[in-house]
């Protein structure tokens, strides 16, 4: 997927409060080079950029091991971080969306950004030239469903849609039978984030993913959990939750510009074994990011303009 010119400067702008506290003491800790705190201090920084125990034990075990042979500059070091970084974080990891259409349902908690993510999502999938349709399958919330009209016709694509109260299996039905008639290339298709229980939640997740599938056979499914990233970890409990339901294929971590840790990246895709496939990084329509693990390595560790 193109990103776009200008998202590497929209990046680093997106994780100005994560380098303005970790990177500039990072900074300064590979100025002063491998003194005998060094190691101890630099865990003390990933932990509170939220990395996670695991992912800060592997990262600093791996940098010892390359500074044993060549990183111990300044320079050296720091790249050495990058690319343990780049490491921890995996492949990039793009969306299946064909044959068309492709399924895109987008999960998570109220609060979570997925309204907004659908509308920047569908923003990018039609500057790419393909059809969009949004389901509005979040029929707990009357709100909901307008807030999504209102992306809709924003963004410039159809919405399927039912009164307050609908059966979300119903809305999706018709939404799959409407992106086959239209010939949509892709159907974004909007969930509840709450219900009256978390166990009824979880049951009507599960039979809109059997309606897609029944009525789209072929299509691939996309199921992206959005997560907050200001909630730090506590995603990660969540996502247990969304996964034990049904097959998540990545996850949308948003609201990155508004944390200092940006590391929880590294925590959720090591935790969860899943891949961040977008990064929000504003309210903007264009804030919202296919993850690069080495731009965003580079992006956290590398000094100098904001
Ligand atoms: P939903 O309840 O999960 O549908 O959440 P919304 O899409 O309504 O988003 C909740 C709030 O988070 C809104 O005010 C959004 O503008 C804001 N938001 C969503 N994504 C981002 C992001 O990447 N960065 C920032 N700063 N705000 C975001």
């Amino acid at each position: 997927m193109d990103s776009g010119p200008g998202w590497l400067g929209r990046l680093r702008a997106g994780l100005a409060k994560t380098r303005q506290t970790f990177t500039a003491r990072v900074e300064d800790l590979l100025g002063r080079g491998i003194d005998p705190s060094f190691y101890d201090e630099l865990e003390e920084l990933l932990i509170q950029a939220d990395l996670g125990v695991p992912g800060t034990e592997a990262v600093i075990a791996r940098l010892r091991e390359r500074a044993r042979t060549d990183a111990r500059t300044p320079d050296s070091l720091r790249r050495a971080l990058v690319e343990i970084l780049t490491g921890e974080l995996g492949e990039a990891a793009s969306l299946t969306l064909t044959p068309p259409p492709g399924v895109v349902v987008i999960l998570g908690t109220n609060g979570s950004g997925k309204t907004t993510t659908i509308g920047k999502l569908a923003a990018r999938l039609k500057g790419e030239e393909k059809k969009i349709l949004l389901a509005a399958g979040d029929t707990f919330r009357a709100a909901a469903i307008d807030q999504l009209e209102a992306w809709a016709r924003r963004v410039g694509v159809d919405l399927v849609r039912h009164n307050p109260g609908a059966d979300p299996s119903a809305v999706v039905y018709d939404a799959a039978q409407a992106a086959r008639a239209r010939h949509a290339d892709v159907l974004i298709v909007d969930t509840a984030g709450r219900l009256h229980t978390k166990a009824n939640l979880m049951e009507e997740l599960k039979k809109v993913d059997r309606v897609l599938r029944r009525e789209l056979p072929g299509s691939p499914v996309e199921a992206l959990l959005v997560l907050d990233a200001t909630t730090g970890q506590n995603g990660i409990i969540q996502a247990r939750q969304f996964k034990a339901a049904l097959p998540l294929t990545g996850i949308v971590l948003t609201k990155l510009d508004g944390t200092a840790r940006g590391g929880v990246v590294v925590a959720i895709s090591r935790e969860l074994g899943l891949p961040v496939k977008f990064v929000g990084v504003g309210e903007g329509l264009d804030d919202l990011q296919p993850f690069d693990p080495r731009a965003f390595a580079a992006a956290l560790f590398a000094a100098g303009e904001n």
